[in-house]
């Protein structure tokens, strides 16, 4: 991946309709900003569950938003990651449906996993107990064969998703398939979504076991072999994170979102700093995606102590809710339907209080910690909560996931607050110090100081957070300059 910022869109919700029109956008308006792209699930359909995280087809380009022909013309402009979705499909996928009418003789039968195909003997309540999930209910759904008879089916998210085994030889064929149409199709990294929930194990949490590990590993290289990068996608114990990303190409900084939080609410730089000490190098940075802002990536586990401690990050939950003017709450945990109650529902900026100053401080802080930056679309505009969208379909996740106008692109362009993030972007793309050594330097806590060296290159960032004060500076031409 180049290391440069990328942006996190939906096809249809950037001012655009189709992949022709995002290429056009990032043709004019989006010019030099970007080099990546994350598009978010544009297969067929995009208004599954989850905002198309339930594929009928995943080799199917959704038809409303153009071709893979379109799509390879996009990735002339810039390197287009996508969703592997590799743990699920849609209960109205061809091959779901087709096992509802011929239950075990269909051919599909198994590519699902029933209770019966991971309990054989039947389960104890502890192997029930064991399994981890994205919410405290069971990973069950209960289906009416045509038959007549009822089958409890392996449903991590919603019921709408059919989990599937990977491990079968159609579940391999399956994932191949996919990346076979991605390889073709100009893809250039792929994201393997809720990749840590695939593989399901008596007696295991069924969770990112060492099986987990194994089945990462395989596909990773599979997709390599097709000239294809791999990001996996777990949210975890910030522990397991950094185990994780030791055997894994790339994993998210999910603990990066509230700990930026837990800087500027806190003016303390201590929790933030212990991470940067530890943090995977080989990681793609994040304070916004499609989903919520993670919880549990910072937070203790099982009496071991998180990145933050338990009532600071009470607190810091509690002042997003307050920052929003209480708009997050009504979106978040059970007060609408919600794939995981463990992460808080907000723009970026709303959880900030729409303080701008605060805003890019975050930024700055993103874009100069190790890793790969991605900005969610949402995000790039500095947007606000969409409290129509969330109340017409009464989605958690929809309050920040805005269907932006072209006019209102144009005008957000405009804003100074863009202006700077932009420039800010600018010199995280382009300058060469940031190809080079990371360091921290030693400052009182309510100081930041960071320091990329690369020969004679230098770019650091400075921001006093008692007085909300940034400076950043870099070389220029032998000189030092000022953004
Ligand atoms: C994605 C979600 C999605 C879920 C299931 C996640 O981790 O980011 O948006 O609903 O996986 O596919």
């Amino acid at each position: 991946m180049k290391n440069q910022v990328q942006l996190i869109t939906y096809v249809d919700r950037l001012g655009c309709k189709t992949v022709s029109d995002l290429k056009n956008l990032f043709q004019n308006q989006l010019k030099g900003l970007f080099g990546g792209l994350h598009i978010l699930p544009f297969y067929y359909p995009i208004d599954g569950e989850d905002a198309g995280f339930d594929p009928i087809d995943h080799e199917l380009i959704d038809p409303r938003l153009g071709d893979w022909n379109d799509l390879k013309e996009l990735s002339k402009e810039v390197d287009i990651m996508a969703d592997l979705i590799v743990n699920h499909v849609s209960a109205k996928s061809i091959q779901f449906q087709d096992y509802l009418e011929k239950g075990k003789a269909s051919k599909y039968a198994s590519l699902f996993l029933s209770y019966e195909t991971v309990f054989p003997n039947g389960a104890t309540e502890a192997d029930i107990l064991a399994i981890y999930r994205p919410r405290p209910s069971l990973p069950f759904t209960m289906v009416k064969l045509k038959d007549g008879s009822s089958k409890l089916i392996w449903t991590t998210f919603t019921s709408n998703q059919i989990d599937i085994d990977v491990n079968s030889e159609i579940g391999q064929q399956y994932l191949e398939g996919i990346l076979d149409t991605f390889s073709k199709g100009g893809i250039k990294m792929i994201r393997l979504d809720a990749a840590g929930y695939a593989i399901k194990k008596q007696g295991t949490s069924c969770f990112m076991t060492e099986d987990t590990f194994e089945f990462i590993g395989v596909l990773s290289e599979k997709a390599k072999a097709k000239g294809i990068e791999v990001l996996v996608e777990i949210h975890s114990y910030y522990q397991t994170q950094i185990e994780i990303a030791k055997r894994v190409d790339y994993v998210y900084d999910f603990a990066l979102p509230v700990l930026v939080l837990d800087t500027l609410f806190n003016k303390n730089t201590t929790s933030l700093e212990k991470w940067l000490a530890v943090s995977p190098r080989n990681a793609i940075s994040v304070l916004d995606t499609h989903d919520g802002i993670g919880i549990v990536d910072v937070a203790s586990e099982a009496g071991k102590p998180g990145l933050i401690e338990d009532d600071i990050l009470d607190r810091i939950v509690k002042q997003m809710h307050v920052n929003s003017k209480g708009d997050s709450l009504k979106a978040t945990g059970e007060a609408a339907s919600n794939l995981d109650l463990y992460q808080v529902n907000c723009t970026y900026f709303d959880a900030l209080g729409r303080d701008e100053n605060a805003y890019l401080m975050a930024r700055a802080i993103q874009f100069f910690v190790p890793g790969i930056p991605q900005v969610y679309y949402v995000g790039l505009f500095a947007g606000e909560n969409d409290m129509d969208l969330l109340a017409k379909t009464n989605v958690g996740r929809d309050i920040n996931r805005h269907y932006f106008t072209k006019d209102e692109i144009d005008a957000n362009l405009e804003r100074p607050l863009m202006v700077n993030l932009k420039n800010l972007m600018l010199l995280r793309n382009n300058h060469p110090a940031f190809n080079g050594d990371f360091n921290l330097l030693e400052t009182p806590s309510h100081v930041l100081h960071i320091q990329w060296k690369n020969n004679k290159e230098t770019s650091e960032l400075l921001i006093d957070l008692e007085a909300m004060k940034m400076s950043i500076q870099f070389s220029k031409d032998g000189q030092m300059s000022h953004l």
